[in-house]
């Protein structure tokens, strides 16, 4: 079988084990490479690959973090082979080491609860950022759960706040009469890979138009989730 790329997703749970392996390379006789093989053969991220018994293997996994170990040298300035998107990602684990550990761990949380694994594609999952296809793919999954958004709903009428965009003050009923009464977009303050995998609070959710929803979700500069407040700042600089 032909060699299949790592993607983002993959590389970003190889680069969390070795972060906490203080930056060090793993051997495949070492259980978190092994948990990480079974883990990565999991993904739905290359259609029937894990058919091949090495696909992943732990020998692959391992060889992967030397490769991390080596990226890393090269993002301190020695001269390194390697892949660009491994030279990425290790320099997003370098210079915000946190928020990718975050997102590592939200991965796991959802490969453990089985629902990440099971979530279909998305639409505007578009470009990636850095946290990549499967959070973003999540996220966007349960941001559009009805019974949740029709919560969120209810206790914003229930309020006797209008049904308005956060960012734009956009009203679908003003501007569509009766065919946009009670419509609105239901978005995450907070994305899953910073927030982690929690139960979602009615005060984590905005109300947003369909437009300022999209461009919370735009990627741009690597950066694919803003809150209404930075959208708002984004609004004011461009006037
Ligand atoms: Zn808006
Ligand atoms: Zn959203």
């Amino acid at each position: 079988m032909a060699r299949i790329n790592w993607t983002r997703d993959e590389l970003l749970l190889a680069c969390a084990l070795v972060v906490e392996n203080g930056w060090r390379e793993l051997r495949p006789a070492d259980k978190r490479v092994q948990n990480l093989s079974k883990i990565l053969r999991k993904l739905p991220l290359h259609d029937g690959a894990a058919a091949d018994p090495k696909f992943r293997s732990p020998g692959s996994v391992s060889r992967k973090t030397g490769d991390i170990v080596t990226a890393r040298l090269g993002y301190h300035g020695v001269t390194t082979k390697g892949g660009q998107l491994t030279r990425e990602v290790v320099a997003d684990f370098t210079k915000r080491t946190d928020e990718m550990l975050s997102a590592a761990q939200a991965l796991y949380a959802g490969v453990a609860s089985s629902e990440l694994v099971r979530v279909p594609a998305q639409e505007g999952e578009g470009a990636l950022g850095r946290e990549g296809q499967l959070l973003r793919r999540w996220a966007l999954y349960r941001e559009r759960d009805k019974p949740l958004r029709d919560r969120k709903i209810q206790a914003v009428l229930e309020e006797g706040i209008p049904l308005q965009c956060e960012v734009c003050s956009f009203d679908f009923t003003t501007a569509y009469g009766e065919l946009g009464d009670g419509y609105i977009e239901v978005h995450h303050r907070l994305p899953l890979h910073i927030s982690g995998v929690t139960e979602t609070r009615i005060a984590d959710l905005a109300l947003l138009c369909a437009n300022c929803h999209r461009m919370c979700h735009r990627t741009f500069r690597g950066e694919s989730w803003r809150t209404p407040a930075a959208l708002r700042r984004q609004m004011r600089k461009s006037v």
